[in-house]
């Protein structure tokens, strides 16, 4: 096979800053060990996340400049709107300027105390914005989606006999809505078979509770289903993606993802007065329902993204450079969750670094280190991330300890991806001299943003 190249040109470049291993020792160091307060400048090749961070094309950037700004039934809100409509096939369509303001409009209405919201796995957005209502955001995996060893096609996929169970055990008359993740972020990014949708489908209509999608990666789901699935290699991705979406009542979706813009969002649904009540919602927080927090020109640029997001090339590309890098780091006997996800690697900080324990961050040690020996920024998902503690203040570490290396859309070359695990391997191969961490300081909630850390000498 040939090697699989970029789909696109390259008109117009931004520059990466180098530095030196020396700069960057005291550049973490001031940043308290959390990447997440290093300035973006001082980062040479960024994989901290895949939200927000696509490069835009030619026609995206033309959209920018063909915006409609009216305030009211912008013609840019009806290329949106249609596409979207095309897409998913769901009625109302009613833009936001991020996922978690779909999530929260969404929640807002049909959430409460004693409601319980069931999904794969909750992205941490949708969890906090069912939890704020006073809600249960209730995860049921698939039991090979929590083992980052296990190579399977659909480790995103829901357990279908537990959402039965858990239906019958809670009452339908409690469950407002059932939710699957495609891909699923935090799951590591693991696809949802066609199969798994309908099966969750048919619970979900036995019980009559609506069905939602939230498909901020629906277009990398759908390569993953025409790749994997049996009966999907002749569809087009289009076609794939539209039946994945007939089996929903709604849908919630980050444009920042699969629309390859910098922001945009939308909540998509059938249920005609729910819609209403949403739009109500929207215009106190968001804006007028033609336009809804975003401003004409981003609409033009979801609309455009959300086509060339579904070109086979693009996406055979955007798979291919994830598992080649994941190909890589296997071949070098570096851990990481198999087999790799549709928009990043995620390093198993467990097995990399054993002799590290949970209470001193294995994560944020790999972390760290990728910065200071290459530059490159990643985010700890373990310990730092979803940590909890128990009464005496005892740690209570999560399942698994990770490290993200999301890859932001069209952004970066095969060269840089090499590079990239260059560094990996740099650090696997002195992991016995890689040290824990200690937190200095911490926020009450979501403290990996701002904690402070403290190597542990
Ligand atoms: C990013 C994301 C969201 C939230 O979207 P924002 O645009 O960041 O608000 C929700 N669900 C999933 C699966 C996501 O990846």
């Amino acid at each position: 096979m040939k090697t699989i190249i970029e789909p696109f040109k390259i008109k117009s470049v931004e520059p990466i800053r180098f530095t030196t291993k020396e700069e960057r020792i005291k550049l973490i160091k001031d940043a308290g060990y959390n990447p997440f307060m290093l300035h973006a400048d001082d980062v040479l090749i960024d994989l901290l996340t895949d939200s927000g961070t696509s490069a835009m094309s030619s026609k995206q950037w033309a959209g920018i400049m063909d915006g409609d700004e009216s305030y009211a039934g912008s013609k840019s809100f009806y290329r949106f709107e249609e596409t979207v409509k095309k897409i998913t096939g769901l009625k109302y369509i009613i833009p936001t300027h991020q996922g978690r303001a779909a999530e929260k409009i969404l929640f807002s209405v049909v959430g409460g105390k004693g409601k319980f919201i069931p999904n794969n796995t909750h992205f941490d957005t949708t969890r906090a914005n069912v939890e704020f209502t006073g809600a249960e955001a209730v995860d049921l995996l698939n039991e090979a989606g929590k083992h980052p060893e296990i190579r399977a096609d659909f480790k995103g996929n829901m357990d279908v006999k537990k959402l039965e169970e858990f239906i019958i055990k809670t009452g339908r008359e409690n469950i407002p809505l059932c939710m699957i993740t495609v891909t699923n972020n935090s799951g590591g990014g693991q696809p949802v078979s066609m199969q798994n949708i309908k099966d969750v489908k048919q619970v979900c209509k036995k019980f009559d509770i609506p069905l939602f999608i939230d498909a901020c990666r629906f277009a990398e789901n759908a390569y993953f289903i025409k790749r994997r699935e049996p009966g999907y290699s002749n569809k087009s991705v289009l076609e794939i993606a539209q039946e994945m979406f007939s089996y929903a009542d709604g849908a919630t979706m980050s444009a920042k993802k699969d629309a390859l813009v910098n922001i945009g969002g939308f909540l998509a649904l059938n249920d005609e007065n729910i819609a209403q009540q949403c739009r109500n919602l929207l215009i106190v927080t968001e804006g007028f329902p033609t336009y809804g927090g975003l401003a004409g020109r981003d609409l033009e640029a979801v609309a455009q993204g959300l086509e060339e997001i579904l070109d086979e090339h693009y996406l055979q590309y955007r798979i291919r450079s994830i598992e080649y890098l994941g190909e890589k780091l296997v071949a070098s006997g570096v851990p990481i969750i198999e087999p790799p996800g549709g928009h990043a690697i995620y390093l198993d900080a467990k097995r990399f670094l054993p002799n590290i324990p949970s209470e001193n961050f294995p994560g944020q040690a790999i972390v760290c280190e990728l910065y200071i020996e290459g530059g490159i920024r990643s985010v700890e998902i373990g310990s730092v991330m979803f940590g909890k503690y128990d009464d005496n203040g005892k740690l209570i570490p999560p399942p698994m300890e990770l490290v993200r290396l999301a890859i932001p859309r069209r952004v970066y070359t095969q060269s840089h991806i090499d590079y990239v695990f260059e560094i990996i391997l740099e650090v696997f191969n002195k992991r016995k001299a890689l040290k824990g961490y200690k937190i200095v300081y911490e926020a009450p909630m979501l403290r990996h943003f701002t904690a402070q850390f403290e190597p542990i000498i």
